[in-house]
């Protein structure tokens, strides 16, 4: 396995990063997640933008080797020989002598990244696959889930709690109101009508969620962004996730309770998936 680190392509087990660098101190970072598909990159530039407005509202300087990201993913990806691949990009703010809350005033951005393996989404297959299984929780994280930050805890707290069942997504909301999954966006059909939570809402502006809402439009299908009540979700023929690695796929049961199943024809989930082809 190959890795980038700060300028150079090395194997992984000879990366080295100090411990004081402060996404290690502080969670002190943002970062990216990119798929290719047949070594093309998919959304790339959507991909950068939002890196690049991570970093603006974090106060974090562009590494200037984030102008020859494309070319280092290519390489890398090649380096990696993995036919589809899922890249991981963490800028943080960079290695401080000591520890801080205020960072030093000649610190240097930290630029890593690394490729995995991406399976094909095994919905793209198999529509019929039984769909995910999901928990509901109160949305603990903090109010700027805008920005894609390597600080996690409050993502992943509740999977790594040891008295709860394992789940595929956990789904976010505050307040009676749907936010996201805690690594994905969620949408949901009523009445045969697509929704999926306003960016005014405080989550994650998917990638792929802005991707699918703009195909289903130019195929004729609205998509209503707005807010979700928990209660509405039990009236729902469909709920769906989508991110960079899923791309699409259905839920089945949340807690306890199972989604009405339909005719694959009669859904909407699958029209998208193949309006959606990134390959
Ligand atoms: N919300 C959260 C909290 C996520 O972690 C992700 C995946 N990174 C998404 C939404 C989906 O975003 P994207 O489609 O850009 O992968």
């Amino acid at each position: 396995m190959w890795v980038y680190l700060n300028g150079e392509i090395i194997p992984a087990d000879e990366a080295k990063i100090s411990p004081l660098d402060r996404s290690f101190t502080f969670g002190d970072g943002v970062y990216e997640v990119i798929p290719s598909y047949n070594q093309e990159l998919f959304l790339f530039e959507e991909h950068l933008q939002r890196f690049k407005i991570s970093l603006a509202k974090t106060f974090i300087p562009a590494p200037s080797e984030l102008d020859n990201l494309e070319n280092i993913l290519k390489k890398l990806h090649v380096k990696n020989e993995y036919h589809n691949q899922s890249f991981y990009i963490q800028i943080t703010r960079g290695v401080q002598d000591s520890r801080s809350h205020m960072a030093s005033e000649n610190i240097v951005p930290t630029l890593f990244i690394n490729s995995q393996k991406l399976d094909i989404n095994p919905y793209r297959g198999n529509p019929n696959k039984e769909g995910l299984r999901v928990r509901l929780e109160d949305d603990i994280r903090w109010q700027r889930c805008d920005i894609k930050t390597t600080a996690l805890i409050g993502n992943i707290l509740s999977m790594h709690d040891p008295s709860l069942e394992t789940v595929d997504e956990i789904l976010l909301h505050k307040d009676g109101i749907l936010n996201e999954g805690s690594k994905s966006n969620v949408f949901l059909v009523k009445q045969g009508k697509v929704y999926t939570p306003s960016l005014n809402q405080n989550i994650l502006p998917g990638v792929t969620r802005n991707f699918i809402i703009s195909l289903l439009k130019k195929n004729n299908i609205e998509v209503f962004e707005e807010e979700i009540s928990i209660d509405s979700i039990y009236e729902c023929e469909e709920l769906w996730l989508t991110s960079s690695t899923k791309e699409i796929q259905p839920v089945a049961f949340i807690d306890d309770y199972k989604i009405p199943t339909k005719k694959t024809e009669q859904l909407i989930w699958t029209k998208a998936l193949k309006f959606f082809n990134p390959y």
